[in-house]
């Protein structure tokens, strides 16, 4: 899953990318709205956190850009702001959710998969797809109730394919995923990761479609 986290702020910046990077997010940094737009544009985002004062361009006036532009990602507001007419603001020009800093993390990650399964069409917080579960908060597979281990990336693949369960994902958003946890990570990297979940799992739970990438079907 991959986070565009909009923060002019370094240190939160950082402690952000260590954690969500650890709950196994991809997080790509951008200091300012018109970075943030320009990331946009380039590639597709599972979530959003924006801070509402940035440098430019306010954080609310990106929001409403953003949401002008017809751009559905979830997006949390974390900001210093707490007034409750900023909080009605935030939420009325389109963010899914705001938090206060100072902030718990654990608290921010789990409003994340909140809006990420929820942007997936999810109201369960587990992930389940024929004989094989993952939790996504708990960092667990198993597979007919008996626990799999799989190696993070591996877990991190198997987590996209079946919040897009039915659906085709290209080698190359995988590969986007996977960017930044491991240099050169391409569609070969893919392809190991593939392959693990398949030894553990069986050789049918994931398909490949030729040329394009891979599907959890949802039967
Ligand atoms: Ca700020």
């Amino acid at each position: 899953m991959r986070i565009l986290l909009v923060e002019d702020e370094r240190l939160i910046a950082d402690a952000l990318k260590v954690s969500m990077g650890r709950a196994g997010y991809h997080v790509d940094w951008v200091a300012d709205g018109v970075s943030a737009e320009d990331a946009l544009a380039a590639s597709v985002f599972d979530l959003i956190v924006l801070d509402l004062g940035l440098p430019g361009q306010d954080g609310l006036s990106s929001l409403k850009r953003i949401r002008g532009q017809g751009r559905s990602e979830p997006v949390i507001i974390l900001t210093a702001r707490d007034a409750v007419e900023n909080r009605i603001q935030g939420l009325d020009y389109g963010a899914d959710d705001y938090m206060t800093k100072p902030f718990d993390m654990d608290e921010l990650l789990a409003r994340a998969r909140v809006q990420i399964r929820r942007a997936n069409g999810r109201s369960r917080p587990v992930l389940a797809l024929r004989n094989v579960t993952l939790d996504p908060a708990a960092h667990t597979v198993t597979q007919d109730g008996r626990p799999v281990e799989l190696a993070p990336l591996a877990f991190q693949v198997l987590s996209i394919l079946m919040e897009r369960k039915g659906r085709v994902v290209t080698k190359d958003d995988l590969a986007s995923c996977l960017y930044g946890w491991e240099d050169g990570a391409e569609s070969n990297t893919v392809e190991v990761y593939v392959s693990q979940i398949r030894r553990r799992l069986g050789n049918g739970f994931i398909r490949t479609i030729r040329g394009i990438g891979y599907i959890a079907d949802k039967e």
